[in-house]
């Protein structure tokens, strides 16, 4: 699996342009992205630390010593008639590493990882509306990390595929290296597909899927090619090493050009740019700066919160969201509580109004400090968990605080025996033939006078002390 990550830097790898996304064609230009004789580039010191970062989050060995190298092909988008990259087993910034996924029955599978390196964005070729094709240089020259797992390959099916791409985007938004946007190109994934008779050892002719845009056209894309090699083979004929595009409309691959060679580039060393050289306190520095990755934390919510995989996932699946979740319990929530809330009413609210917790999107109005209150109030048995829900809800829409809401509204629980009492005794002495049915050995009938209290207490009645209660005054 090959992916292409846009970095998250100011400008581009090369030159001052400023990196984006949309606005005006060729507007983000300047002689040294468009390969103007003369110019020379100066490498962005941000991009390549930021790939050493990812590196080392993905347990890559780091080059201390890399150096660039020009791969030439000759393809309207590429203004230089080369793309700065880099070559060789272990010249890239990063290589042999690994990182884990989720294993299919249970536990994690390690995905290999070759290398990890550097290279520069080619520009866009577009259709124009009044006939023929233009080219947007601004896209050329923006930083861009390529990530190479390793061969034989440890992805052995389309739902690997699918989850090592979970797990990479992850560890790159977590780390702030890339901001995910599949939809934006800005990490476009290029699986390798190839099939073997069961039991054989040799893989046969690989075929690679250009630039998938979501982790649905990889899964699809990927099974669609294993179906159609197998095919191919059973039928006596041959499948051939191509590049091949993805059609999203008709779930179909279609060829797109017979696939190059490496020596049909012609790497060689790029001459305008002196070699890289890294020591230890850079490195450490680095690695200083990694966060907890996701999976570390899906091991920790399980193992100190006893929560269930699926949960943990959820949680972690958003650093912002898993932040949320912290910050709750270390202010005192019951972690399964604020865990279960969170990943119903409270996601489910937040998509429904287009609301996060935090980043681009509305802020909510809920703090980890609403979480808490609210679940103090269903801990103390002050609120029921159905009023806890309708507390939700309102906070939610004012921003108060569910001690407020229950104050405000009345809402407390009747958790004062004496006064539910009362209720159960009137109930009792209206309901004469339910209770007769009751003492004659219909338990069945002891929920409708449940009801019946509840409706009287206008659902405030603890209603564990309601059933005590009538059980005590029916006499069983
Ligand atoms: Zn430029």
């Amino acid at each position: 699996m090959e992916v292409h990550a846009e970095l998250l830097t100011e400008s581009k790898m090369f030159c001052r342009c400023q990196v984006g996304f949309g606005g005006e064609a060729n507007t983000r230009v300047c002689p040294i992205c468009l390969g103007l004789p003369g110019t020379l580039p100066v490498p962005n010191r941000r991009a390549i630390e930021l790939v050493i970062k990812t590196s080392l989050a993905l347990n890559c060995t780091i080059a201390m010593r890399s150096i660039f190298h020009r791969k030439n092909y000759f393809y309207p988008d590429l203004p230089k008639g080369f793309q700065v990259s880099q070559y060789g087993e272990t010249n890239p910034l990063g290589y042999k590493g690994w990182l884990e996924i989720p294993a299919a029955g249970g536990g994690f599978k390690r995905i290999g990882i070759r290398r990890v390196h550097l290279e520069e964005d080619t520009g866009k070729l577009m259709h124009l509306p009044g006939g023929g094709s233009g080219v947007d240089y601004n896209r050329a020259g923006v930083p861009l990390m390529e990530v190479v797992t390793d061969f034989p390959p440890d992805i052995t099916n389309p739902e690997e595929a699918k989850e090592y791409l979970v797990q990479l985007r992850q560890i790159l938004l977590y780390l702030g290296v890339c901001d995910g946007r599949m939809e934006e190109g800005s990490m476009r994934c290029e699986p390798n597909i190839s099939v073997r008779p069961e039991g054989a050892e040799k893989l046969g002719v690989k075929t690679e899927l250009k630039n998938l845009n979501s982790y649905r056209a990889v899964q699809l894309g990927t099974q669609y090619e294993m179906h159609r090699q197998v095919a191919l083979l059973e039928k006596g004929e041959r499948v051939l090493q191509e590049t091949r595009g993805w059609n999203e409309g008709s779930e179909s691959s279609f060829a797109m050009r017979v696939k190059e060679e490496e020596n049909d580039y012609r790497y060689f060393p790029c001459p305008d740019l002196v070699p890289m050289q890294f020591d230890e306190p850079t490195i450490e520095r680095i690695r200083s700066e990694i966060p907890e990755l996701p999976l570390a934390k899906v091991r920790r919510y399980q193992d100190d919160f006893g929560l269930n995989s699926y949960d943990a996932n959820l949680l972690t699946s958003d650093q912002s969201w898993a932040k949320f979740f912290e910050d709750a319990v270390s202010q005192g929530a019951n972690p399964k509580l604020a865990c279960n809330w969170m990943n119903s009413d409270f996601v489910k609210l937040l998509n429904e109004s287009g609301q996060w917790v935090d980043g681009e999107r509305v802020r909510t109005k809920v703090t980890p400090a609403h979480l808490v209150d609210l679940i103090n109030l269903i801990e103390k048995a002050t609120i029921s968990g159905k009023m806890a829900k309708a507390v939700f809800d309102e906070m939610f829409e004012s921003g108060a605080m569910p001690s407020k809401v229950v104050e405000a509204k009345g809402l407390s629980q009747l958790s004062d025996s004496s006064a539910i009492e009362g209720i159960v005794q009137t109930v009792i002495n209206n309901n004469a033939e339910v209770v007769a049915n009751y003492k004659a050995g219909k338990q069945g009938v002891l929920g409708f006078l449940v009801g019946q209290v509840m409706k009287e207490s206008q659902g405030r009645a603890n209603p564990t002390m309601v059933q005590e209660l009538l059980r005590k005054n029916l006499g069983s």
